[in-house]
């Protein structure tokens, strides 16, 4: 999925390809493989064609046939731009607020809509079949790929090769390419047909092809699992990754929240229950539940207390399952929210909140091991336990307690 492509890129962007940087420039274009010229390759160009070659005995052992192996990969060419996206510094600091008014803008939220209008009854169906509301379904469609829209535009076999020649965050684009041989020798869609984002993320809803073995569905009947023109297969399968990954129906992912003015921040966790003893709200002005709810809800502030506040369930974090950010998890679910016409936050984003890089949480995970605590990883994702680690130090520090890592928290942290 999308979250591990992104884990992979950036991991990627500072390891292994920065030593083959230099390299890449040289390397063969495109129309040189398509086309060989009289002369001999260039030694990369050699390198890579053997490299390919070197993955048939792997492709056949997956049930890869010859033929298949060659139709895809024949003629395929190096593709330099995707060497290049997958050196690319990934964008940060972009304030929450104007990423998710970007991501939840009225063009999208009419897009779904109109989608849900026009699905209705196969949305009738998916909802039942996995237990996923519709509008968490659509928005992540409308997320990804603005309904189809935009798939990425890239063969996603040339790209994964490409990034296997690389050995992209070691073996993974490499196992990525073997998996989507075998979704052609499946015969669910051609190669040429094959499209995705230049990390291979593939159709409507950007599955990577080791998800795509595992959730995606055929829920049209046509005897192949097409992601890329068939939207019953496209919603269903959103349905089914969800579902698979811990989706409970009848939960509610989380509320906007009024935080009350006497209340101390160091607490984090508790039931809706206990949250509206302590005098918490919806800021929309409907009612917490407070029964048939047992699950834990979190508080959570997105760009700290200066900023809105949400009381976020396990259905949350499914959705950061498909991407790792918190921000995509809120923007995905606030738009599903406005899909139920439900209104905009009424809180106001900080202008200045910066998001930190991923060289930045890093760094504060690293620091918050060496003080003792124990981050779920160290590769820059933030999680709530992270950020009650977060927390507890910014009591020490005598900063509020919201959990939520900032340039001051850092520097007060590694000083
Ligand atoms: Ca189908």
């Amino acid at each position: 999925m999308r979250a591990q492509w992104m884990r992979a890129q950036r991991t990627l962007a500072r390891l292994t390809l920065a030593a083959v940087a230099a390299m890449l420039l040289a390397l063969i274009s495109p129309a040189v493989a398509q086309a060989p010229e009289p002369q001999a390759p260039e030694p990369q160009a050699r390198s890579f064609r053997g490299y390919i070659e070197s993955l048939r005995p792997l492709a056949l052992a997956r049930g890869v046939s010859n033929a298949t192996f060659d139709r895809a990969l024949a003629n395929v060419a190096y593709d330099v731009e995707v060497a290049r996206l997958s050196r690319r510094q990934p964008e940060y600091g972009r304030p929450v607020g104007d990423y998710l008014n970007a991501m939840v803008a009225a063009s999208r939220i009419g897009g779904g809509q109109k989608r849900l209008a026009a699905h209705r009854g196969l949305l009738d169906d998916i909802e039942k079949t996995f237990g996923v509301p519709r509008e968490v379904i659509v928005a992540i469609w409308g997320i990804e790929t603005s309904f189809g829209a935009n798939q990425g535009g890239k063969r996603v076999i040339p790209s994964l090769a490409t990034l296997a020649f690389h050995h992209y965050k070691g073996d993974f684009a490499r196992d990525e390419l073997l998996t989507a041989l075998r979704i052609l020798q499946d015969g669910h869609i051609p190669p040429e047909r094959m499209i995705g984002s230049w990390a291979g993320a593939m159709g409507q809803p950007q599955f990577i092809p080791s998800s795509f073995m595992r959730w995606a569905v055929d829920f049209d009947g046509d005897g192949r699992r097409d992601l890329w023109t068939s939207v019953p297969d496209v919603l269903a399968s959103i349905g089914n990754y969800l579902r698979a990954h811990g989706w409970q129906r009848d939960l509610p992912w989380g509320f906007e929240v009024i935080v009350p003015e006497q209340f101390d921040p160091r607490k984090s966790r508790g039931s809706f229950r206990e949250w509206v003893t302590l005098g918490f709200t919806r800021a929309d002005g409907g009612n917490l539940p407070t029964s048939n709810v047992r699950d834990e809800a979190i508080l959570f502030f997105p760009s700290g207390a200066r900023g809105p506040a949400f009381l976020v369930t396990k259905n949350f974090d499914v959705i950061k399952t498909y991407n790792i950010s918190d921000v995509y998890a809120l923007a995905v679910l606030h738009l599903a929210d406005r899909l139920k016409g439900r209104p905009p936050f009424a809180g106001r984003w900080p202008a200045g909140d910066v998001q930190l890089s991923r060289e930045d949480r890093m760094r504060i995970q690293a620091a918050l091991a060496e003080r003792g605590f124990s981050p779920n990883n160290r590769q820059g994702m933030i999680d709530f336990d992270l950020r009650d680690d977060i927390r507890k130090m910014q009591v020490q520090f005598g900063m509020t307690p919201d959990g939520h890592p900032t340039p001051e928290f850092l520097a007060r942290l590694v000083r």
